[in-house]
């Protein structure tokens, strides 16, 4: 039995990507190595043992926190139901969700009828469902020097790549061709942060390319 380390589990509204606007239901896992300096889930890096706590203390939390706990795809499940979530959708982030098997977690669902999504920094292999929707959000030369992996590039149903300046494009850029798969996947420039500057590039160059643009709705509306 795979046991998951879980930092949080809650709904809302998809803010980015190709399902914005979707009601959904986020699963955060604990821990990531990949390293990315402007990360905004930095309490999801490290699963200190001290940390560990009961699935009631992670439904109960408030705030972001570096609490963790074990759950199987069955506590999980459970949870989603006694919460009463009403959302069909079930995103799985993190953190790295895919240091996990989610097979076993993804299946679960979807003996619910509902859908999955992952978002993934395409640095571990993806192990998930034939259905569920992969987003990778490809984190090229992070501080954890971890390869984006072609495998995780090429089973992408949409890459949205994180942009503050040219370079981003550039590395992007360079990424698609060596996975050769530019023409295969919906890709989305998502401004890495409000700045005008990034959002301006990333709509030029969407416009020039007929990519999407993902802007970070929840940060607008200040939610979760
Ligand atoms: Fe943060 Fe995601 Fe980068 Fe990990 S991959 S450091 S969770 S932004």
């Amino acid at each position: 039995m795979i046991l998951y380390k879980v930092n949080e589990i809650f709904q809302t509204i998809q803010g980015e990507g190709y399902f914005t606007g979707v009601p959904s239901v986020f699963v955060r896992l604990q821990v990531c190595p990949v390293g990315c300096a402007w990360c905004d889930t930095k309490q999801t890096w490290e699963a200190e043992p001290q940390d560990e706590v009961s699935f009631g203390e992670i439904i109960a939390k408030q705030a972001d926190s570096p609490l963790w706990c074990l759950a199987s795809e069955g506590d999980i499940i459970k949870q989603y139901q006694s919460l009463g979530f009403t959302a069909k959708h079930i995103v799985i982030t993190g953190g790295e969700p895919c240091l996990y098997d989610l097979k076993p977690l993804t299946a679960a669902f979807e003996q619910l009828g509902c859908q999955c999504q992952i978002e993934t920094s395409g640095t571990f292999e993806i192990q998930c469902s034939d259905k569920t929707w992969v987003t990778v959000s490809p984190k090229i030369a992070m501080k954890g020097k971890l390869p984006v992996l072609i495998s995780a590039m090429q089973r992408a149903n949409e890459v949205k790549h994180p942009v503050g300046t040219l370079k981003d494009i550039e590395q992007l850029d360079a990424l698609l061709l060596e996975t050769k798969c530019q023409h295969k996947v919906g890709i989305a420039l998502q401004p890495i942060s409000q700045k005008p500057r990034a959002i301006e590039l990333c709509m030029q160059v969407c416009i020039e390319r007929n990519w999407r643009l993902s802007i970070q709705t929840h940060k607008y509306l200040n939610i979760a």
